[in-house]
């Protein structure tokens, strides 16, 4: 969900390659296997037959899968709202890479103006909302007689596109809202230095927050949670 990063133009890039589309390659970090596995074991085995018991495994597993691919294609094209949305304005871009907590727009040149750079970044959350209202609306749609299975995975995946917008919206360099708070220094005091300074500051102070309440919530009983808070504080390090 760290979302774009220069680098040169280079015709291959790191991972599996997936598909082309606007000149646009759409590739796999050799992590993303691994999540997504995670994410089809921890939906089929774990969520549905906890939240909605007495249907065959078959019925969560097919599920599972489904609901899998729909999230990832969801944040696939939360990745290629950016890449469009810097194409229109003369940017050009060499690829998308998935990897293990969202995806990174391969740029070759950065945004020009705080309003560019606006746009890029407010585009991938807006998206991940539309796809939730969508989701929300389908699930209402389905006719009644239709598998429950239907109305459930529509509703987590609007609800899972929801999470995803949200997060994307902290202010945490390099995710999206990082970028938007970024730009809006930037508009407001015409300094690109001194926004740079400023967003990653506050950044730093987000991720070290973050670990710290990973860490509290390991130590009060909740492992998964804790962990999950604590990887992602370290990845924004790493990434920041
Ligand atoms: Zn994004």
């Amino acid at each position: 969900m760290a979302e774009v990063e220069i680098t040169e133009w280079r015709p291959r890039q790191p991972g599996f390659y997936l598909f082309q589309i606007f000149g646009i390659q759409a590739r796999l970090d050799w992590s993303w296997f691994l999540v997504f596995l995670l994410v089809v074991w921890s939906l089929s085995a774990g969520y549905l037959p906890h939240e909605y018991p007495g249907y065959e495994r078959l019925t969560y597993w097919t599920t599972g899968l489904i609901t899998t691919i729909s999230f990832f294609v969801s944040i696939l094209i939360h990745e290629f709202s950016h890449a469009m949305m810097a194409i229109r304005s003369g940017i050009k871009v060499s690829a998308i890479t998935l990897f293990v907590f969202g995806g990174v727009v391969h740029m070759t040149q950065d945004a020009k103006s705080p309003r560019t750079e606006l746009s890029i970044a407010i585009v991938g959350p807006l998206t991940s909302f539309a796809l939730a209202g969508l989701f929300g609306m389908i699930s209402q749609m389905v006719p009644e007689d239709s598998h429950p299975m239907i109305t459930i995975a529509c509703d987590y995946l609007a609800w899972v596109n929801l999470v995803l917008g949200m997060f994307n919206l902290m202010p945490v360099y390099p995710l999206d809202g990082g970028r938007v708070f970024r730009a809006l220094w930037w508009w407001k005091t015409g300094s690109l230095v001194r926004a740079m300074r400023v967003s990653t500051d506050i950044g730093k102070g987000f991720t070290v927050a973050l670990i710290f309440i990973g860490g509290l919530q390991i130590v009060s009983g909740s492992l998964i949670g804790g962990l999950w808070l604590i990887s992602i504080g370290m990845y924004m390090r790493i990434t920041s």
